[in-house]
């Protein structure tokens, strides 16, 4: 497994491997790497000739407030997992080089920003966008794998690439969970053992509503109290969104229907933790 950290000779490679005649996956990460960034670079194994596999904290989509300092990071860990899970390369770049003195060029997926985290991460789905159409130029990929944890991410990259002709298949994958529901995360390392028992509410939640939902209630403000209740009661006070949305544009619905976006964002502690199922 090669690493490299040169924008320079990540483009070098990209372009040899392409004139190879070979088919590039990319997984984008930025680090503190568990089973679910694992499961995204089996699928992306999977349907190329050679999977990359960046790691990078990307500052421009922490705010000022945000984790960014101190966000999980473990490289000489991530290095080993991913050499024994076959990735063929590792691009890992200094934040100078991606963000040089003179940087001034973001962009902007507006619609879909104004909702769910859009509205709570005020700049974050631009940095998001930016860094991965950066990402895409310097890798150079034919596919690439993005989880559904992250929904609105996974909406704002879709709608980014339609919209601005980038050639490049986007994948999703399904979201994973440990034994108790809890989605996988880098962040939930930062819980306590009170806050893990708190955060497996979540996805509780989020299938108890949609039993509600199942046994034919449609009212959203009626489903969404009854979780707000759930999550009080495990000691979960401070809830950035509990939406019931159009999966799609990501606008929020007074009448549920099926197939429609449930999404959370909740805060444990100092932990943002989100999470979301589909009715
Ligand atoms: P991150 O390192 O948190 O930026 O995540 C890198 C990629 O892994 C993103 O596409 C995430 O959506 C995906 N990912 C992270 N956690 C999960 C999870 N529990 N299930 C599915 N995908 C995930």
């Amino acid at each position: 497994m090669k690493v490299l950290s040169s924008v320079n000779k990540m483009q070098e490679a990209a372009n040899e491997l392409r004139e190879e005649g070979k088919i590039i996956s990319f997984v984008p990460t930025m680090g503190g790497l568990h089973e679910a960034h694992l499961r995204l670079v089996g699928e992306a194994r999977k349907r190329a000739d050679v999977c990359v596999v960046s790691i990078f904290v990307n500052p421009t989509q922490f705010g000022p407030n945000e984790d960014y300092m101190k966000y999980a990071r473990d490289l000489e860990g991530d290095i080993t997992k991913l050499d024994r899970f076959g990735v063929h390369l590792v691009f890992v770049p200094e934040t100078e080089e991606i963000y040089p003195k003179d940087f001034q060029t973001f962009v902007e997926v507006e619609k879909l920003d104004n909702h769910l985290c859009g509205l709570h991460r005020k700049g974050h789905f631009r940095g998001v966008a930016t860094i991965v159409l950066k990402l895409f130029n310097i890798v150079k990929p034919h596919i690439a794998i993005f989880g559904e944890k992250d929904y609105q991410q996974l909406k704002v990259i879709q709608r980014m690439v339609k919209d601005l002709n980038i050639d490049v298949d986007i994948v999703s994958s399904p979201i994973v969970r440990d034994e108790s529901g809890l989605a996988l995360s880098s962040r939930n390392s930062y819980l306590s053992t009170d806050e893990k028992k708190s955060a497996t509410c979540i996805f509780k939640t989020l299938r108890k509503m949609k039993e509600e939902f199942d046994m034919g209630l449609n009212l959203s403000k009626t489903i969404k109290q009854a979780g707000g209740k759930l999550l009080t009661e495990a000691n979960i006070f401070d809830i950035d969104y509990l939406e019931i949305c159009d999966p799609e544009t990501l606008e929020s619905k007074d009448l549920a229907e099926r197939g429609d976006l449930l999404a959370i964002a909740v805060r444990l502690g100092g932990t943002r933790l989100i999470d979301n199922i589909r009715l």
